[in-house]
């Protein structure tokens, strides 16, 4: 009993999407590979981590230009500048260049010293490299890291908010008892979707194994002819809980499947379920 998707193919399904594709893709660019799409399809992990990207990103959108920036104060440029033993002409960003305008903290001493020996230039121009070697990813990756931070405050001060009313209850989609294969007599198992109030819908699975058998413990959700399948993710012991892709229909794939799967790197169902039950959607 092998089933295969004909578009899965172990890069697929098993490579997780590094952290700058799926920054990129949080922030509006298409995934560049079909590969990268199916695998954000079938991935929870990847898929949780976009969605907490985008929600970030999405945040950032709605709120960015509601607030002005304040300009730190002259002391706090200073600090930076004393822990980074910096060069003397070094100065803030977006700071008028030494010698135009006002003479700023330092510059005196700036124009004494002959700047182009100075030994405290060597470690700012390999700063500068470094940066440009990473210039990318840090583009990408560190204004969504902002405004992640951004995002937990707000979400910081929500929690708080919410602490003082009941949290929504989940609601409860679908159910079903998970019954024994041949092979696996004596193992019992249920499943149970929830939707959360925010639209993500959760199985909960519980397992109770008959013998423990050399693998791991795929959770998958079947097409009732089985012909077509999509993996959740590892059961770890006996029981856990696995994120739903959006755009997997239910009623498409009502067949909750636990198998135990070698260690072999193959990606595809072993063909070996302890439990399989079918969701009353
Ligand atoms: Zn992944």
């Amino acid at each position: 009993m092998e089933q295969r998707d004909p578009d899965r193919t172990n890069d697929d399904a098993r490579a997780h999407l590094d952290a700058e594709a799926i920054a990129l893709i949080a922030i509006g660019e298409a995934p560049s590979t079909r590969g990268e799409s199916y695998h954000l399809a079938v991935c929870p992990t990847c898929r949780s981590e976009l969605d907490q990207l985008h929600e970030a990103a999405e945040i950032a959108r709605t709120t960015i230009g509601d607030g002005a920036l304040v300009a730190p104060a002259a002391s706090v440029w200073a600090g930076i500048h004393r822990e980074l033993a910096l060069a003397p002409d070094v100065r803030p960003p977006g700071s008028a260049p030494v010698g135009a305008g006002a003479p700023a903290v330092g510059s005196r001493r700036a124009d004494r010293a002959p700047r182009t020996a100075a030994p405290e230039a060597a470690p700012v121009a390999s700063i500068a490299e470094a940066r440009e070697r990473h210039g990318r990813m840090r583009r990408v990756v560190a204004p969504l890291v902002g405004v992640a931070a951004a995002a937990a405050a707000i979400g910081g001060l929500a929690l708080a908010w919410d602490g003082l009313r009941p949290a929504p209850e989940p609601t409860t989609l679908a159910s079903a008892s998970l019954d024994a294969l041949p092979a696996w007599q004596g193992s019992t198992g249920a499943a149970v979707v929830t939707e959360s109030a925010d639209g993500e819908r959760i199985v909960s699975i519980e397992l109770a194994a008959s013998a423990e058998g050399e693998g791991v413990r795929e959770v998958w959700l079947l097409t009732p002819e089985v012909d077509g399948l999509i993996s959740l993710g590892l059961l770890e012991g006996g029981s856990g809980t696995f994120v739903i892709p959006d755009g997997i229909d239910l009623s498409e794939y009502p067949i909750v499947d636990v198998s135990l799967e070698p260690v072999d790197g193959d990606p595809a169902h072993s063909g070996d379920s302890i439990v399989r039950g079918a969701l009353d959607v």
